[in-house]
């Protein structure tokens, strides 16, 4: 028994240096936004697979990272740290890459943001994303050669729309093979959704000629004209992950589609005088499930043992920075997902659904 509660003891502490390390000066306030903590954790928790909660308002323990580099594959952007994922979402994305491949998608598959080490929320960029089930692919095939570290920093996005025209695709860039490799990303089972721009939703619509039902996994959003968005369903055995409500059958290419082509979801909201302005609330550790305090306490695991997967050799590619540089990198990054140009920005975003 004694050795026991040494056990507990040793166990408690190690929470408790865990927690300290996390919350810096141990000043968090319970009102400090969960993204600020959960965006400065560098590790994954030590623990077994766990997504906590839904896309949008959890947290993930066990999390794997997808190597920077693998044989159809490399991570972008990799001073975000954001290449952390369930090992069922890092080992989809690896098949991904290689029939991605397959298609003629150039040598494989340009991977974006994950998730953090332990999920959460983020400093910039996505409202979703937090519990290791989202990843963003670009719309970009991967090159032959090999990126630096600072080339995956500056690559720039290229948007599948043309700008000069309201929510159309741009044909000079989008190809048969684009929609092959969204469709692709949709034929897994273990997908639940994927997310692109209306305008490449309405395209799809107009000209697939494969599987009509699996269209309509395929969801219309703002945004998402440079990349596109993997969405999986809760893995098999996952108690505390939050299903998503299944998408309407069909193929989706119905009024959920052409509601996006009115003014409605463009429209700036209408503000009457005397109207205060409202201040952002940002969502707190009390508003996540109760077991992500937990997860943010547990003690890391190493980067190399938390490295899913292949066994390929990545060339002489600078790991993610560590500093708090790199923390300001993240806060200062290119809102990726907001559409730009003359795609108006609509003041509230709903929700990926
Ligand atoms: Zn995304």
């Amino acid at each position: 028994m004694a050795g026991l509660f040494r056990h507990l003891g040793s166990m408690a502490l190690a929470a408790l240096v865990g927690s300290s390390l996390v919350f810096g000066d141990a000043t968090a306030a319970d009102d400090t936004p969960a993204k600020q903590i959960f965006g400065k954790v560098q590790l994954p928790s030590n623990a077994a697979a766990s997504p906590i909660g839904f896309y949008a308002k959890g947290c993930m323990a066990g999390a794997v990272a997808i190597p920077t580099d693998g044989p159809t594959w490399q991570a972008m952007r990799l001073s975000r740290n954001r290449r952390w994922g369930n090992p069922a979402m890092i080992a989809l994305l690896e098949r991904f890459s290689k029939d991605a491949a397959g298609l003629g998608w150039g040598s494989g598959i340009l991977i974006g943001d994950i998730s953090q080490p332990r999920g959460g929320p983020m400093l910039s960029g996505h409202s979703s994303h937090q519990i290791g089930l989202d990843a963003d692919i670009w719309f970009t095939p991967m090159p032959a050669q090999r990126l630096s570290s600072q080339a995956r920093e500056d690559f720039p996005f290229t948007s599948m729309l043309d700008k000069s025209k309201f929510l159309t695709v741009n044909p000079q860039r989008w190809t048969p093979t684009h929609a092959k490799v969204v469709m692709q990303a949709a034929s897994y089972p273990q997908v639940e959704r994927v997310f692109v721009n209306p305008a490449i939703k309405k395209k799809l619509c107009d000209t697939w000629t494969g599987e009509r039902s699996l269209l309509g996994k395929v969801r219309p959003i703002y945004g998402h004209d440079e990349h596109f968005h993997i969405r999986m369903h809760c893995p098999p055995g996952a108690a505390g992950c939050k299903a998503q409500a299944p998408v309407a059958s069909g193929d989706g290419c119905d009024k959920s589609l052409s509601w996006w082509f009115t003014k409605e979801p463009w429209a700036k909201p209408v503000k009457k005088p005397g109207d205060k302005p409202v201040k952002p609330r940002f969502a707190t550790l009390s508003d996540l499930p109760k077991a992500c305090a937990a997860v943010l306490a547990a003690p890391a695991a190493s980067e190399q043992s938390a490295t899913f997967g292949t066994a390929y050799v990545a060339p002489q590619v600078q790991p993610a920075q560590s500093s708090d540089a790199a923390i300001q990198q993240v806060i200062n990054a290119g809102t990726s997902d907001l559409p730009d140009g003359t795609i108006p920005i609509p003041l509230s975003r709903p929700s990926l659904q």
